[in-house]
């Protein structure tokens, strides 16, 4: 344990901490609790007032998981999971807060947690092999490891349409919600954005608003959530099944709690097609992309009998033919991430709520009393723009990390990401990212669990052989980047970046568009990463105290 009073230029006293960690979300959490295991000491920064992390800051109205709640837990304390009932199958976003904020402190990790600080820089100081962490508030601290646990979605897409600041009404953005409830009663109320923000967002609010219209460019296959409360029998069954759950979460291809399909869409015939379409609409969630053909996300004529299923279905929920055809999308189910919803479709079917096609005119202006789409001027009380993240790259690249020489990650990540498996990369020296760029693209907490235990293998491995530094070699980061493409070309999702999905980058105008997942499967990738502390870690450069100043003076000499 080294937690001391540095001196940075002697004179700034500078605490001192064996890691430091950034963001209380679950990888946040899940690392305090692996360096509260191995007697290190840690600080971690958290931003907002509480652990929680994206269920934290999005605490929109209607906010919930797409994951089962037995599949979106901390999965290394099956005590923790005794000790804990999820209420539902889907849980509000509030739920799986009050659970983080059980865990915490049922683990005691709170002491080594400062909340309401943003770090603002994280640089590598060579000379000494270590990582001086400043925050907003003017805090400066070192530590040997920097572990980001930032997540995927920490910067929302802000609306920068014309005329925004003239608005007299009140606008939100889902990510930054207010504590304080907002009342919608008697309100008119404009929803930009049709993906899986807005369509939680849309189906809570229609209850109380006067009017919810929403603003729709690309429409979604909205899965229906089918959520339902989880009654007592259930419970004991999850509880008793802990740890297959756990099994088949590490087997499934997005690391779900289900089981893959193994029928092929050529295995049967036309009636045996639709019966398993239907078992998977009904099955509810992302069931019915898994549960339904093996092949749904590489065999086009699979996908498009599901796609076609779909259409259908929203035909025959939504009333009004011109509204369900706008809703109805014309792109293989997958290419953008589906949203998942309870009763989408059948809001449609209210007389308080309307959609507002976008995609052929684009929103001009918001006016004073709303917003203006060509000819067309539509007033609000209220604006949500649920228009998105710079997800996945941004929360890191926009923080000022300067790895080795000074190298930004904005820099080294200028036409993509680089890494290996997602957590180490070459040039940042004892640096390890949780749920990054390069992870596999699936359920979070199970590829959470997965990069912890590897970052702690790999901890014990340098104490163990006296290793001071270690980073990924220029040659594995070059190869797992290259990786990243091969495995998507395998699959239809090769083609997301033409329907601006988020997960290529392709969301955001002037972002690089790069594979920002792993798309060889969770499995897959456990493997990779298991097989890599298996064997010693062969494809990370490890260095010893005085091999780290000798490389410095060299270079400065
Ligand atoms: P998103 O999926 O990126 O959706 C953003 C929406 O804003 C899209 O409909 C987009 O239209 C629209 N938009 C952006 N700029 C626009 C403009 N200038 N004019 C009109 N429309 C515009 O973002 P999100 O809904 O926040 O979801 C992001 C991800 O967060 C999800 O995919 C999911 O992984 C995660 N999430 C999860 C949950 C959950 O677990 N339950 C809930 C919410 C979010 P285009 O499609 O045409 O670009």
């Amino acid at each position: 344990m080294n937690n001391k009073e540095q001196t940075q230029d002697n004179t700034l006293p500078l605490k001192h901490y064996d890691s430091v960690i950034i963001g209380a979300g679950f990888g946040g959490i899940r690392a305090a609790y692996e360096m509260q295991k191995k007697g290190l000491s840690s600080r971690l920064f958290e931003a907002g007032s509480d652990v929680g992390g994206t269920w934290y800051w999005n605490r929109y109205p209607g906010a919930r998981t797409d994951t089962e709640s037995w599949g979106y837990c901390f999965f290394f304390s099956q005590e923790l999971n005794e000790e804990w009932d999820w209420d539902e199958r889907m849980p509000t976003w509030d739920q799986v807060q009050k659970y983080m904020v059980y865990a915490v402190d049922r683990l005691d990790l709170r002491k080594n947690m400062q909340f309401n600080t943003r770090v603002q820089s994280a640089h590598y100081d060579e000379a000494n092999n270590l990582w001086t962490v400043t925050t907003q508030q003017g805090e400066s601290v070192t530590c040997q490891y920097l572990i980001s646990a930032v997540g995927w979605f920490e910067e929302p897409c802000k609306p920068a349409f014309k005329g925004i600041d003239n608005f007299k009404g009140e606008w939100y953005v889902p990510s930054r919600w207010p504590k304080e409830p907002v009342d919608f009663a008697g309100k008119k109320v404009g929803i930009i954005g049709s993906g899986s923000t807005a369509v939680q967002i849309l189906t809570s609010v229609a209850h109380t608003a006067e009017h919810v219209t929403m603003f729709q460019r690309t429409p979604n296959y909205v899965m229906p959530g089918r959520n339902y409360p989880v009654d007592k029998f259930e419970k004991q069954f999850k509880k008793k099944n802990f740890q297959a759950i756990i099994e088949q979460t590490r087997k499934q291809v997005y690391a779900f709690p289900m089981v893959d399909s193994t029928i092929a869409y050529d295995d049967v015939d036309e009636a045996e097609r639709q019966r398993i379409l239907e078992a998977g609409w009904e099955a509810g969630g992302f069931r019915f992309i898994f549960e339904t053909f093996s092949d749904i996300t590489v065999n086009e004529k699979a996908n498009e009998a599901a796609c076609e299923f779909f259409r259908n279905k929203i035909r025959s929920i939504v009333k009004d033919p011109a509204t369900a055809e706008l809703l109805c999308p014309d792109y293989y189910i997958a290419l953008k991430r589906p949203p998942v919803s309870n009763f989408y479709y059948e809001s449609f079917n209210r007389p308080n709520v309307s959609l507002v096609d976008v995609s052929k005119t684009a929103i001009d202006e918001i006016l004073p009393n709303g917003v203006k789409v060509g000819d067309s001027e539509y007033d609000f009380d209220i604006l949500v723009f649920a228009m998105g993240f710079d997800a996945v790259t941004g929360p890191l690249m926009n923080l000022d990390v300067r790895g080795r020489n000074g190298l930004t990650i904005k820099e080294k990540w200028q036409d993509g990401p680089h890494t290996h498996l997602g957590i180490v990369m070459d040039d940042f020296p004892n640096m390890f990212i949780i749920t990054g760029p390069q992870t596999p693209f699936s359920n979070v907490p199970p590829v959470v669990e997965s990069s912890v235990t590897w970052i702690g293998q790999l901890i014990s491995h340098m104490k163990q052989e006296g290793y001071d530094s270690v980073e990924g070699s220029p040659q594995a980061v070059a190869e797992w980047t290259t990786l990243m493409k091969t495995l998507v070309d395998q699959t239809l999702m090769r083609d997301s970046a033409s329907q601006r999905a988020w997960f290529m980058g392709a969301n955001i105008p002037g972002k690089p568009h790069a594979v920002l997942f792993y798309f060889g499967g969770a499995g897959a990738y456990f493997d990779e990463v298991d097989k890599e502390a298996d064997a010693g870690f062969p494809s990370l450069v490890f260095s010893k105290a005085s091999a780290v100043s000798s490389k410095t003076i060299s270079r400065s000499a």
